[in-house]
Order: C-alpha cells, then structure tokens, then sequence
C-alpha cells in the first residue's frame, strides 16, 4: 500500500509508527490518542503538559483535582453529556408525552419565532430503537472524534451538522416534523471519513456503513432522510476544514470558518422559516 502520505506530519513524534491528525496545541507535533492531554481546546502533548504543571502553583482543593482529573483524563465527557441529556430528555417523553416532542421538535415554520428548535430536536427521540441506536452510534464515534478534536471542536462538529440536518429537512421537506440526532450523527460520520482518509486510510467501512444507512432512510418511510444527507455533508466540510487547519497559528481561520458555516446554516433557517410563512 502506497497510499499513505510519506509526511512524518501524520505520524506521533513519539511513537513514529502510529498515525494521527492531532497536533499538540502548544508545540504543533503530531501526537497519538495515548499521548494526548485534553485541554479546553485541542490536545497538549507528554512534554507540554509536564511544562505548564510545573509552571503551576501546587496547592490544590482536592475536589478540583479530582474533577479536573477525570476532565483532563481524556475521557469523553461531552459524549457523555450528550447521551445523558438525550436520556433525559426521553425520559420526561414518557412521563409528560407528546407536549414535550412538539415543544422541542425542529417544524421549519416555526424557526422564525422558536429558533431554538434547531438544537433542541437534537435531543429527541420517536421510539426506544430510534434512541438507542443514535445513542450507540454517539458513544461509538462520538468518542472517538472527541478524543481526536478535543472537546471544543467536537461539539461544533455535533451541533452544527445537526443544524445542517434540520435546515436540510426545511428546504427539502419543509412540511415535515423531524426530530433526533441523526443530523448530527451523519455529521460525525462525515467528519469521521475525510479524517480517515486524508491520514492515508481509505475509509471503505465507514463508507458503507454510510451508504448502508442513507440507504435505510431512503427506503424505510418515517426517517427524515433530508436530515442525514445535510449532516453527513456539512459534517464532511467541518472534517476538512479541521484537517486543513490544524497548526495552532491557524486556530483564528478555524473558529471563524466553523463559525461562518454555522451561522449561514442558521440564517438559511430563519430566512426559509420568513418565506414559509410569507
Ligand atoms: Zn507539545
Ligand atoms: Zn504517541
């Protein structure tokens, strides 16, 4: 196989032999999911993280290490977040039933006077299946990407391809109701595939897994198809932008372009949800 970069770029300056697109944020080396250190934004690697605890002062309430330790341990906590909300949120749609679906459900009309919407259809569910399978594919890949990104840019990831889900249902579909994770879901797909493949991978299983389940929103009625095909194409874009933008001198292009995108899906929304009305 010749199809890796020969670029040491993609490779973990201390394990030479393992690819990664992740760059420690301080240093700019590439560095490998067990050498990473999650901080706020990104990952720092072995030798910067000794750096700035020693730079720290000692002393330290215990309850803060231990809150930070398990931040800071590179567990997935945002994926966590996600799935526990999600949770949550079903939960309250058994007791209170369909008056909190149609509270929090995306219905393109209404994002004009309830813009909320386009993030809170994110957290609901039609059936047990429907949450336990988005919550399966959440915890597979979500923890995955948010290991790679960092907890920052992962949301962004999340939330946005999601948007890109429902404003996808209001141009295509617009008298279509559509609620889940989906969106964001094939926005991690997305994402998931450009990485792979610009690390050298071919990223074959991740396609037809892809494929398999566009296929199964075609064909099955009831899913909003409209959904997976705008995250799974902005989660894409985001992918390569991340990709494209990775040295820590172009975090401003990064913020901006991640930025830009979410707010042009928003304002497609809210113009479409004017002329829906009008
Ligand atoms: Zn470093
Ligand atoms: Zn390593």
């Amino acid at each position: 196989m010749t199809y890796a970069p020969s670029s040491t770029d993609n490779y973990c300056y201390r394990h030479p032999d393992r690819q990664s697109f992740v760059l420690c944020q301080r240093c700019g080396r590439t560095v490998c999911a067990q050498c990473q250190t999650q901080a706020a934004v990104g990952v720092h690697c072995p030798e910067c993280v000794r750096e700035a605890r020693g730079a720290m002062p000692r002393v330290k309430p215990q309850a803060v290490t231990r809150g930070r330790s398990m931040v800071s341990s590179g567990a997935p906590v945002a994926t966590y977040a996600i799935m526990a909300v999600s949770v949550l949120v079903w939960l309250v749609q058994q007791v209170a039933g369909s008056a909190v679906t149609n509270e929090l459900a995306f219905f393109a009309p209404l994002t004009l006077s309830e813009p909320w919407r386009l993030i809170t259809t994110m957290f609901v569910h039609g059936s047990f299946f429907h949450i336990l399978f988005n919550m399966w594919s959440v915890y597979v890949f979500g923890s995955m990407l948010e290991r790679q990104l960092g907890r920052v840019r992962y949301l962004a990831l999340y939330f946005v391809s999601g948007i890109a889900g429902s404003v996808a249902v209001s141009l295509i579909a617009p008298g279509t109701a559509a609620i889940g994770a989906s969106g964001a879901i094939f926005g991690l797909l997305g994402a998931f595939f450009v990485i792979e493949r610009s690390l050298g991978g071919r990223g074959v299983q991740i396609l037809v897994l892809v494929a398999l389940n566009l296929a199964i929103g075609f064909f099955v009625p009831g899913i909003a198809w409209q959904a997976h095909v705008g995250g799974v194409i902005v989660g894409a874009v985001i992918g390569l932008i991340y990709m494209r933008t990775r040295h820590r001198s172009q975090n401003w292009i990064q913020i901006g372009a991640i930025a830009g995108l979410g707010l042009l899906l928003v304002v497609i929304a809210l113009v479409r949800s004017a002329q829906l009305l009008g």
